[in-house]
């Protein structure tokens, strides 16, 4: 019989594969939002990871009628302010260009202000709900700095351009495993994963 069942609040199917490798053996079913029929998307007007993960969860929770666990995550970069931040997704412009666009405006950036292979982290702010409820929250990040150059072939966004010193690789050159062993989405959904596992509401309630 099928386990309980947890809906992530995304349509990237790079973070739903990710975040079901950290989960799976649980026993709990996760599907992504293309399980439902279309829910018009919320506004992101958060200042900070958690803020906007709190509105997503409630949001689509209370949508749907069902528990739902969204997240929201971001690269900051310390040579620019903590840019891209919150906007990662939309850094560029609301058009969202494409990533060797967002790219080439970080280098930009940095050389501008002389600092070139800047500390960044990527931060994962996630939130469970149940309706309005907030049942779990949880955070985590992954500290490194940006590449020389882009390199890699794997991943997705910004994994080609953050460099993680202790595998010497970016995040990009790292199989699925790897980098969720390492990375902010694993060290986030991996605490969701024991909050889960001691017996959080999806079982008992
Ligand atoms: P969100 O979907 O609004 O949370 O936007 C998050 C954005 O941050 C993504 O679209 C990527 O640009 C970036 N991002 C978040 N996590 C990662 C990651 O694991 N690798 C690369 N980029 C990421």
């Amino acid at each position: 019989m099928a386990g309980p069942r947890l809906v992530v609040a995304t349509t990237n199917r790079h973070k739903l594969r990710e975040i079901r490798a950290v989960l799976d053996g649980l026993g709990t079913v996760i599907d992504g939002l293309d399980a439902f029929p279309p829910v018009a998307e919320p506004e992101e007007t958060g200042a900070t990871f958690a803020e906007n993960a709190r509105q997503k969860a409630v949001y689509y929770s209370s949508a749907l009628g069902v528990p739902v666990v969204a997240e929201d995550s971001g690269l900051e970069i310390d040579g620019l302010g903590g840019e891209p931040g919150v906007r990662s997704a939309r850094y560029g412009g609301p058009d969202r260009p494409a990533y060797e666009q967002k790219f080439a405006l970080v280098y930009a950036g940095l050389r501008d202000r002389g600092a070139s292979g800047s500390p960044a982290r990527f931060v994962c702010a996630l939130t469970l709900a149940d309706g309005a409820r907030v049942v779990f929250e949880a955070l985590g990040t992954i500290e490194g700095r940006i590449a020389d150059e882009p390199a890699g072939a794997g991943g997705f966004g910004y994994d080609p351009i953050f460099f993680y010193p202790p595998l010497g690789r970016t995040l990009a050159q790292l199989d699925e495993r790897e980098k969720a062993g390492v990375s902010h989405r694993g060290r986030a959904f991996r605490q969701l994963r024991a909050f889960l596992a001691s017996g959080g509401p999806l079982r008992g309630e």
